[in-house]
């Protein structure tokens, strides 16, 4: 399968643009950079903190994710391989009856060259992404800059960023804003950010407790539906991550759901090990489904959470914000190279990304919770049949597959003109 968009040509050193402004160095921002870098298209990265932030976040790479990656650097994706887990399969299981519905990569082996899923932290990638762009000499990344304000002249930007010697101003050819969800770009473009917040908030922690010991079969992504408690069970490369979704009604219930007693409590419901887990990490967070109802104002531009936030579950955010930076970098090329104009360009891209995002990753992820959150457990029983019986039927599950590595969605993006 060849997802990559097709290349212009690069940009010659003589015609050199003005440098894109990226805020933001996660996976978004490091993708664009790097893909514009290796265009000969010069950028300047902004990350607000004194180095890469080390948190557990995304930590699923789909199939044409790591396409896009291999075709950007032979060097990142080998070092992603050599450090990730590969998922050749996983699993949606009832808690309460026992069934298991498998779904093997394998069944899409003719259409990608990555028939699995990575189980890598995000945080990998983004250091792995930093390494190579300091490398390159169209690329400044600066540490401890924070994107305050910008300005949009007639041909180009003015950033305003906080560093530690004090305020300054950066010019460039256009802004991105990969900041994420708290998007500077994005507010201060008042385009607006609509969707909703769920009730719950999840819970994650992570162990190493060898939970394949203890479950039968078990795979590196296990969904796992009860009509009391539902979680997620997945192995990254160092430990395995339990989502739990919890209902605080006030700080202190907050509180309470990140204490020991909780966690372990919540731990021994799963799997009662006689003694207590090792809990590396626990995080709680915000859960929302939103979309900006512009992914471009003139000059200033947004990619991945910065311009969709979804539910982690199907792991479509982080992949998602991958897939818009590599079709901006396109639309940049085109732009500096004059094949297309800047507004058909950036037009473009938020029809191929805006109107995907909404309707195929808002849709999916929406779909994935509430199929494992029913509480009749009639219904329960009726999802767990039907993934069952797509399951075992290779039409059936080479399509569900198809649709949930995102491959679908991104080939019928391409069509989009
Ligand atoms: C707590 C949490 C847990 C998550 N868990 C999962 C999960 O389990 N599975 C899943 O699929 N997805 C998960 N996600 C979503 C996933 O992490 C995001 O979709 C992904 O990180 C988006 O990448 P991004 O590059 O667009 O933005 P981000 O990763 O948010 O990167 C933004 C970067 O911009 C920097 N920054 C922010 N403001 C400024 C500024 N003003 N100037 C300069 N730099 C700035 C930040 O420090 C950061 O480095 C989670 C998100 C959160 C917040």
């Amino acid at each position: 399968m060849n997802v990559t968009p097709n290349a212009t040509n690069a940009i010659s050193p003589t015609d050199r643009p003005d440098p894109v402004i990226i805020a933001g160095a996660g996976p978004s921002g490091g993708v664009l950079a790097l893909s514009l870098v290796r265009n000969g298209i010069p950028v300047v990265l902004l990350e607000k903190c004194e180095s890469l932030p080390i948190d557990l976040r995304a930590s699923t790479f789909h199939p044409p994710s790591l396409e896009m990656i291999a075709d950007l650097d032979a060097g990142v994706i080998e070092k992603m391989l050599n450090k990730g887990l590969k998922a050749d399969r996983y699993q949606y299981r009832d808690r309460a009856t026992g069934e298991v519905a498998t779904f093997e990569m394998d069944m899409i082996a003719d259409e990608t060259r990555f028939p699995f899923r990575l189980q890598l932290e995000q945080y990998e990638l983004t250091h792995f992404l930093v390494e190579a762009l300091q490398g390159e000499p169209l690329a400044q990344v600066l540490f401890s800059h924070e994107l305050v304000s910008f300005e949009q002249t007639a041909d180009g930007v003015v950033a305003v960023v906080d560093t530690p010697e004090g305020r300054r101003e950066i010019a460039g050819s256009y802004l991105v804003g990969a900041e994420g969800a708290r998007s500077v770009v994005r507010k201060r473009s008042e385009i607006g950010f609509s969707g909703f917040t769920y009730n719950e908030k999840f819970l994650v922690v992570s162990t190493e407790f060898p939970f394949e010991t203890v479950f039968e079969d078990f795979s590196y992504v296990n969904y796992v539906s009860d009509p009391q408690e539902w979680c997620v069970i997945l192995r990254t490369d160092k430990l395995w991550r339990v989502l739990v979704p919890v209902f605080p009604e006030s700080e202190q219930d907050e509180a309470t759901y990140l204490t020991d007693e909780f966690i372990q409590q919540r731990l021994k419901r799963l799997h009662d090990k006689g003694s207590d887990y090792n809990v590396h990490h626990r995080s709680l967070y915000a859960v929302n489904q939103r979309v900006a109802s512009t992914y471009y104002d003139r000059r200033a531009v947004l990619v991945g959470d910065a311009c969709h936030i979804n539910n982690p579950l199907g792991g479509m955010g982080m992949n998602g914000g991958l897939h818009d930076a590599f079709n901006l970098a396109e639309k940049f090329q085109q732009i500096f190279a004059g094949t297309q104009s800047a507004e058909q360009a950036l037009a473009q891209y938020d029809r191929q990304r805006r109107e995907l995002a909404v309707r195929f990753v808002q849709e999916h992820t929406i779909q994935n919770k509430k199929l494992m959150e029913a509480t009749d457990p009639d219904i329960q029983r009726k999802r767990q049949k039907m993934l069952m019986d797509t399951a075992a039927c290779p039409e059936k599950a080479r399509a569900f597959l198809l649709e949930r590595s995102m491959i679908n969605c991104l080939r019928e993006s391409l069509q989009v003109a």
